[in-house]
């Protein structure tokens, strides 16, 4: 490694298993590439031999450029730091600039990482239960067990942001043993109160499921709690089962020994192959719900569903569909005798003393009012833009800690005197400790101004809307007042304003080629 550096740098141990090169007199971007491609390649060819071991290490690095990363030796490292972070997210053997767009990211990932295990081990993670309603007849007849953290500092923290941490650092055992285990004792302690049961499902990921203590442990837990293996279903994705076909199908039947029931999820998101469906023993089909949104108003998605609930229903299988939410969809499903609906119609998923006082009356109706999330939320007034605003946002206090990250551009939908509303791929939490800047540009003049999340909606699929409420002094609502008024007669001329860094694309497509660029940029 030093050969590698020779003359151009130094190399130091920081800690652990991380080191610090410093590179200096790089006259261009691309040495820094260069350099980087032949530490990977040195790192990963030559093994280290421990006495008689030969010991193959990989190496990712992050990499933080002077003064365009920072101006100082603190905030280098710290986000050359980040810069390690989402390299070792990109895979193995990754070198990674640092990049303002994943501040935000990188921080709470980094903070979700260093607080999982505690979490799991403190029994401060909760499962929230979403029942599976049978179309016919209204009745809850299951019910899925879906993980949530209430982080002290980040909120409700969904399984898309635990889940990937879980796997990747091996905690997806511990955790999945948590959820089963949760799950039995509840239906231990319905049983000895003498209520009548569900089965209540839980999601097992691929690594977890074809592990070798799998089985044995439901086995224990059912064991445990005087459990029928009925009352459990596994819900397994279709990407896993290709992941080792032969333990798969040895796990399928020793569950099916125990009566415990294997469903499909996400069907006909991956690599869909009809002769699994014959070839492992399972009883239930789950539709994605991207099947179902547009469903009564495409017709070819509502081909697919059919056909789907057909071939289903042919091969003796039941079939759920998932993430119905209009009455249109359930009518649809209805038609097409779909078996059972889990779906924000009916619920969404609840704390488990929620679900107990919808099983005393057993049925469900569905819910059909619209949901209105931002209306009146606000006093002041605002100004409605046709095109959303590329604006940038940083987070500058974090609890009571005075931070310093990078920014992240999102698109403001509209801003009033109060407060803004903007889209952004990130996931964050309503959290009055956690102060964000904002900057927007407004008319050709550039407003930093300081306020915090009171709200937030998932959208679409992976894009969330946020309410924002301004944390600015009368001062300077007065001078906002005056551009927002110019603002509100301009547009009235012309939506398309000039000088506002207004985005002309469709802001969902334009977010989710933010997230591919910043994913592709190293
Ligand atoms: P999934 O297994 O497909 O679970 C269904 C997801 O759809 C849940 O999201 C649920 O809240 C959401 N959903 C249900 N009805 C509707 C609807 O009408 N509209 C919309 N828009 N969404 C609906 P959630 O809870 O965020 O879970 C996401 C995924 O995380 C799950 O997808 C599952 O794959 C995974 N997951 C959750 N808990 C666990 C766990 O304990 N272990 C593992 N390995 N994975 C889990
Ligand atoms: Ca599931
Ligand atoms: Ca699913």
């Amino acid at each position: 490694m030093v050969g590698i550096i020779s003359n151009q740098g130094f190399i130091a141990r920081i800690g652990g298993d991380e080191f610090a090169v410093i590179l200096n007199n790089i006259i261009e971007k691309e040495q820094i590439y260069t350099f980087s491609e032949k530490m990977i390649t040195k790192v990963k060819e030559e093994p280290f031999i421990v006495d008689d071991y030969e010991l193959f290490v990989t190496v990712s690095l992050g990499i933080s450029v002077f003064p365009q990363h920072g101006e100082d030796c603190k905030t280098l490292m710290k986000n050359s730091d980040i810069a390690v972070n989402h390299a070792k997210d990109m895979g193995k053997s990754k070198a990674e600039e640092y990049n303002s767009i994943m501040d935000i990211y990188s921080y709470k990932r980094l903070s979700l990482e260093n607080d999982l295990r505690k979490a799991i081990n403190e029994n401060k993670l909760e499962l929230h239960y979403q029942p599976k309603v049978k179309v016919s007849t209204g009745e809850i007849i299951g019910a899925e067990a879906l993980i949530r953290w209430n982080h002290p500092d980040w909120g409700m923290i969904t399984p898309a942001d635990i889940i990937p941490i879980a796997e990747e650092t091996g905690l997806i055992h511990s955790l999945s043993n948590w959820v089963a285990r949760k799950v039995c004792l509840v239906l231990n302690s319905w049983q000895n109160e003498g209520l009548n049961l569900i089965p209540i499902s839980i999601n097992i990921s691929a690594d977890r499921f074809i592990s070798a203590d799998f089985v044995p442990n439901i086995t224990r837990l059912l064991e445990d709690n005087k459990l029928d293996g009925k009352w459990l279903e596994i819900e397994i994705t279709e990407t896993s089962i290709l992941a080792n076909q032969s333990l798969v199908e040895k796990t399928i039947n020793e569950l099916n020994y125990l009566n415990v029931r294997v469903s499909l999820d996400d069907f006909g998101t991956g690599y869909s192959s009809l002769s699994y469906l014959t070839r492992y023993k399972i009883h239930v089909l789950k539709i994605d719900k991207s099947f179902i949104q547009d469903v009564s108003v495409n017709s070819s998605n509502s081909t697919v569903v059919k056909s789907i609930i057909q071939l289903a229903h042919g091969l003796g299988l039941s079939v759920v569909a998932e993430g119905v939410e209009t009455p249109e969809q359930l009518q649809f499903l209805k038609q097409q005798e779909c078996d059972e609906i889990q779906g924000y119609i009916f619920s969404k998923p609840v704390p488990v003393s929620d679900l107990l006082k919808m099983l005393r009356n057993r049925v469900l109706k569905p819910n059909v009012e619209k949901q209105s999330f931002y209306e009146n939320k606000r006093n002041y007034f605002r100004v409605e833009l046709y095109f959303p605003m590329s604006s940038q946002m940083t987070i500058i206090k974090f609890k009571d800690k005075e931070i310093q990250l990078g920014r992240t551009e999102i698109l403001v939908e509209d801003i009033g005197l109060g407060g803004l509303r903007f889209l952004s791929h990130l996931l964050l939490s309503v959290n009055h400790d956690i102060i964000y800047e904002f900057e927007v540009e407004i008319l050709g003049e550039v407003f930093n101004l300081k306020g915090r999340i009171v709200w937030k909606e998932e959208n679409e699929e992976g894009i969330f809307r946020y309410g924002v409420e301004f944390l600015i002094s009368e001062s300077e609502r007065e001078v906002l007042a005056k551009i927002l008024n110019n603002l509100s007669l301009q547009i009235r001329k012309n939506p398309l304003v000039p000088n506002c860094r207004l985005v002309q694309s469709n802001k969902y497509s334009y977010i989710k080629n933010q997230i591919k660029n910043n994913n592709t940029t190293s």
